[in-house]
């Protein structure tokens, strides 16, 4: 017979039925511990209070994930998903040029949730806000049909100077931080149940993002960019949503884009256009920004924002975003082979983008 173990609460997990909601509640509080400044107040009253002992503009963003249409326990381990809930909206809060005061979490759960599962959630998400600073401040918990997740988080930055969609220029540069494509192959790999030995790193970009959340407000305070935007929907209709809110034309030069490290040859062997998931496959949570033309050069800013950067384009007169290829030669593999037509062929609205007053929205 097989010994009987006692495991202590943190080994079993969080079991719901015997917890309640203010058991949980409870647990969380003792999990996320005290924020210090400038969290006057934090869970455990009727709402949390923020006492800021300087002038600052707060920044606040919220995304909701519901299972079944955002995320499937089949593909992603509770643990990654704690983590990446917190990390895609502490990404918008970059992209402002903020950095993360604390966040709320709305925590829909089904009655059945298995207590292991619970518990990893919280402790992938409670570690997550200690590595990045960003402790839980309060939320709400409630029944629900399916897991139903919801942060909202809020960041401060130097008044009047965020970094906007809105004010990109003709004659400015449009860089990208990291590389682009990986996260949307890894979802394919995930979905297809075609993950092989090979594809660790495309599955970690898609279950765990890692955002340059240092970017923005490194961005901001060096002076350095105009307008960003966090690449989440896919590098084309983002730089469109800036080029739109801008008043502006994008020119993308294809040949330029940070294609992610072996995603060429993994993508051709699955039969996939590289350059369409570096355009269109989303989730790729880097840093879109556009720069004056005299600023710094692709190494000064890499060392000054301490990540990967390219240029891939320039701001002019006009709308939307135009493609073009006339960079490098592809990416940064060697043996690059697709040319442009087949690569613009295969991306879904292309003549749709290239249309010179065309819209941006694919
Ligand atoms: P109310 O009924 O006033 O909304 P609740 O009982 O929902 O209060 O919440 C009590 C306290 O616990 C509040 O401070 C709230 O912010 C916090 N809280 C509730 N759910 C969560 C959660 N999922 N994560 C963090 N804090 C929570
Ligand atoms: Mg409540």
């Amino acid at each position: 017979m097989a010994p009987c173990l006692e495991y202590p609460a943190e080994v079993a997990g969080l079991d719901l039925r015997e917890l309640g909601e203010f058991g949980l509640i409870g647990a969380l509080r003792r999990r996320a511990g005290r924020p210090g400044h400038p969290w006057r107040v934090a869970i455990g009253d009727d709402a949390a209070i923020l006492g800021l002992r300087s002038r600052a503009d707060l920044s606040l963003t919220t995304d909701a994930l519901i299972e079944g249409v955002h995320f499937r326990f089949e593909t992603t381990s509770a643990r990654a998903l704690g983590a990446k809930a917190l990390r895609v909206n502490l990404s918008d809060l970059g992209a402002m040029g903020a950095r993360p005061l604390g966040f709320l979490l709305s925590l829909g759960l089904p009655a059945d949730a298995a207590p292991e599962t619970l518990l990893d959630f919280v402790s992938g998400l409670l570690r997550c806000a200690r590595q990045t600073g960003c402790p839980l401040v309060g939320g709400d918990t409630v029944a629900a049909p399916v897991w139903t997740l919801g942060i909202t988080a809020v960041g401060a930055l130097p008044p009047g100077r965020a970094l906007r969609r809105d004010a990109a220029r003709p004659g400015q540069r449009v860089w990208v931080t990291g590389s682009l494509g990986g996260a949307a192959l890894g979802l394919r790999l995930l979905e297809s149940g075609a993950v092989g030995p090979g594809d660790a790193g495309f599955v970690r970009r898609q279950c765990s993002p890692d955002p340059p959340l240092q970017a923005g407000p490194k961005l901001l305070r060096g002076g350095l960019a105009t307008a960003a935007i966090d690449v989440s929907d896919g590098l084309l209709q983002d730089l469109g949503h800036l080029a739109r809110e801008s008043g502006v034309a994008v020119e993308l030069d294809l040949g330029r884009l940070p294609l992610a490290r072996g995603l060429r040859r993994r993508a051709g062997e699955l039969g996939l256009d590289p350059i369409e998931l570096a355009l269109s496959g989303g989730e790729d949570y880097e840093l879109a920004f556009t720069a004056p033309a005299r600023g710094p050069g692709a190494a000064a800013l890499a060392r000054r924002l301490a990540c990967p950067v390219r240029e891939i384009g320039r701001i002019h007169a006009g709308r939307g975003v135009r493609l073009v290829e006339a960079g490098r030669g592809g990416g940064r593999e060697p043996g690059a082979s697709d040319r442009s037509d087949r690569a613009r062929a295969a991306i879904p609205g292309w003549n749709h983008f290239k249309t010179s007053g065309g819209r941006s929205e694919a």
